[in-house]
C-alpha cells in the first residue's frame, strides 16, 4: 500500500515540494488519499474519462472531479465555451447576459425555483440560502442530518460526511461551540425524531436542511416518505426546506431529487454540475424569499467573482449540452450498465460489499449490513479493505474515490468499454485481497 514511492516517483516528488507550501500538500484535505494510505497522484491532463498523472500513466476516472464533470473532462465544446469567453474577458465586477442565461436555464429546469443567486461555490451556496431562511422566517435554528455534508461553513461542521467521517472527527477544531448552538443534527430515516424535535423547538426553526440523496457518506439512498414528512413539518410549522442538490441537482435529473420525488422545496442549492468543472455555486427559491436578498431586501450577500462569465459560460454549455443529448438518459443507462455488470463480480467477493446506486451515482458499500439510510461507521477493517481495493484497481487503471465513504461518479464520457475495464480491474482486484 506504501510503495507508491517507486510507483509513482513524479508525484511523489511533486506532493514533496507541495508539502512544503501548501498544508498537507492539498487544498481540500480528501485529496490527500489519508483515508486509503499512499501518495496523492499529481494530475497532469485529463480529457474525456481519463485522468494522466504527473508520471505519464492514465487512469479511467470514476471522481469526475467529485461530480462536476458530467460530460467528462476538457469536452470540446465546454472548452470552446470557456475560452471564447475569456477572449471577452475573465470577469467585469458588473452584470452580464451569461448569468441571466445560466439563470434561466436553472429557473426553467427545477421545481418551485423562481430566481436564483450564484456564488463561486457549493459552500457558499448553503451558506447564503441559510442566510436567507433566517431572515425570512425570523428563526434562528437550523436543522441537518448526520452523514449530509454542506459544506465547510462554521455552523454546518457537524456531523458532516465523509470527509470527517473518514478522519473519525465528529466536528472541526476553530468552530466556537457559540457557532453550532444554532444548528440540530438528527439521524437521517427516522421520522419519529424530526417530529420530537419539532415538537419541542418547531417555533424556533428556521430551516430543515437535507441532501435529498445523500452522497457524501457513501450513498445513503433515503425513502420518499421520509422527505415527504420534512416537507409536511417544515410546512406545517413555517419553517423552510432546504434541498441541497450541489451533488444531485442536474445530475440525477434536469429538476433534480425534487422533480425525482415530487417534492418541492423552498430553497435548492446547486453547484459541481451547474459550472461543468469551473467555480460555480448558486441557491435559488420562490420569488417572496429570494427578495430578501440585498439590494432589495435586508438580507446582505455578495460576491467578487459571482457570476463570473468565464465560469457562466461553461455551465450553460453543460447545461445545453446535457438538456440536447437526453443526458440523464444515457448517464441512467451507463449506471444501470455498470450495476450489472458489477454485481456478480461483488457478489462473489470474499467478504460483504453492497452495490448502492441512484443514475449515474453509485457506492461500492463496505458495511456489513446492506444499503444503510443513516450515517453509520464501517468497521476498521473494512476501511483497511477499501484501501487495499483503492491501491490494486489504481495499480490497474482504475481511479476509484480515495475513501471508503465516498461515492463513484458515472459521466456522459463514460462508455461501455469502461464498464468491461472497470469489471475486470474490480475482479482481478478483489482475488487480491481478503
Ligand atoms: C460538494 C458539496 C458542497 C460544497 O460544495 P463546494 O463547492 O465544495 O464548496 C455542499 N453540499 C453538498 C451536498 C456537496 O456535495
Amino acid at each position: 500500500m506504501n510503495n507508491s514511492v517507486t510507483k509513482h516517483p513524479r508525484s511523489q516528488e511533486l506532493y514533496e515540494r507541495a508539502c512544503r507550501v501548501i498544508p498537507g500538500g492539498v487544498n481540500s484535505p480528501v485529496r490527500a488519499f489519508k483515508a486509503v494510505g499512499g501518495t496523492p497522484l499529481f494530475i497532469q491532463r485529463a480529457s474525456g474519462q481519463h485522468l494522466v498523472d504527473a508520471d505519464g500513466r492514465t487512469y479511467l476516472d470514476l471522481v469526475g472531479s467529485w461530480g462536476a464533470l458530467i460530460l467528462g473532462h476538457s469536452h470540446p465544446a465546454v472548452v470552446s465555451a470557456i475560452v471564447e469567453a475569456s477572449r471577452s474577458g475573465t470577469t467585469y465586477g458588473a452584470p452580464c447576459v451569461a448569468e441571466i442565461e445560466l439563470a434561466e436555464r436553472i429557473v426553467a429546469s427545477y421545481p418551485g425555483l423562481e430566481q436564483v443567486r450564484f456564488v463561486s461555490s457549493g459552500t457558499e451556496a448553503v451558506m447564503s440560502a441559510i442566510r436567507v431562511a433566517r431572515a425570512f422566517t425570523g428563526r434562528d435554528l437550523i436543522v441537518k442530518f448526520s452523514g449530509c455534508y454542506h459544506g465547510h461553513a462554521d455552523h454546518l461542521l457537524v456531523a458532516a460526511g465523509s470527509g470527517l467521517a473518514t478522519f473519525g472527527t465528529p466536528s472541526s477544531a476553530g468552530v466556537p461551540e457559540a457557532f453550532t448552538a444554532c444548528t440540530r443534527v438528527l439521524p437521517l430515516d427516522d421520522e419519529a425524531a424530526v417530529e420530537e424535535l419539532f415538537g419541542r423547538e418547531g417555533a424556533r426553526i428556521a430551516a430543515v436542511i437535507i441532501e435529498p440523496v445523500p452522497a457524501n457518506h457513501g450513498l445513503l439512498l433515503q425513502r420518499r416518505e421520509f422527505l415527504q414528512k420534512l416537507r409536511e413539518v417544515t410546512r406545517r410549522h413555517g419553517a423552510l426546506l432546504i434541498f441541497d442538490e450541489v451533488i444531485s441537482g442536474f445530475r440525477l435529473a434536469r429538476g433534480g431529487v425534487a422533480e425525482l420525488v415530487g417534492i418541492v422545496p423552498d430553497l435548492a442549492t446547486f453547484g459541481k454540475v451547474i459550472g461543468g468543472g469551473m467555480p460555480v455555486g448558486g441557491f435559488g427559491g420562490g420569488r417572496h424569499i429570494m427578495q430578501r436578498l440585498a439590494p432589495l431586501g435586508d438580507t446582505y450577500q455578495a460576491g467578487t467573482l459571482s457570476g463570473n462569465p468565464v465560469a457562466m459560460a461553461s455551465g450553460i454549455t453543460t447545461l445545453d449540452i446535457l438538456i440536447r443529448e437526453s443526458g440523464w438518459e444515457r448517464l441512467e443507462q451507463i449506471g444501470a450498465q455498470v450495476e450489472r455488470s458489477l454485481l456478480p463480480v461483488l457478489a462473489a467477493a470474499p467478504f460483504p460489499i453492497h452495490f448502492v446506486r441512484a443514475g449515474s451515482l453509485f457506492w461500492m458499500s463496505f458495511h456489513d449490513a446492506a444499503a444503510p439510510r443513516t450515517a453509520a461507521s464501517m468497521s476498521p477493517k473494512a476501511l483497511e479493505r477499501y484501501g487495499a481495493l483503492f491501491h490494486a484497481m489504481l495499480d490497474r487503471g482504475v481511479y476509484l474515490p480515495p475513501s471508503a465513504y465516498e461515492a463513484c461518479f458515472l459521466s456522459l464520457a463514460h462508455t461501455s468499454a469502461d464498464v468491461e475495464q472497470l469489471t475486470r480491474a474490480l475482479r482481478e482486484s478483489l482475488a487480491m485481497i481478503q
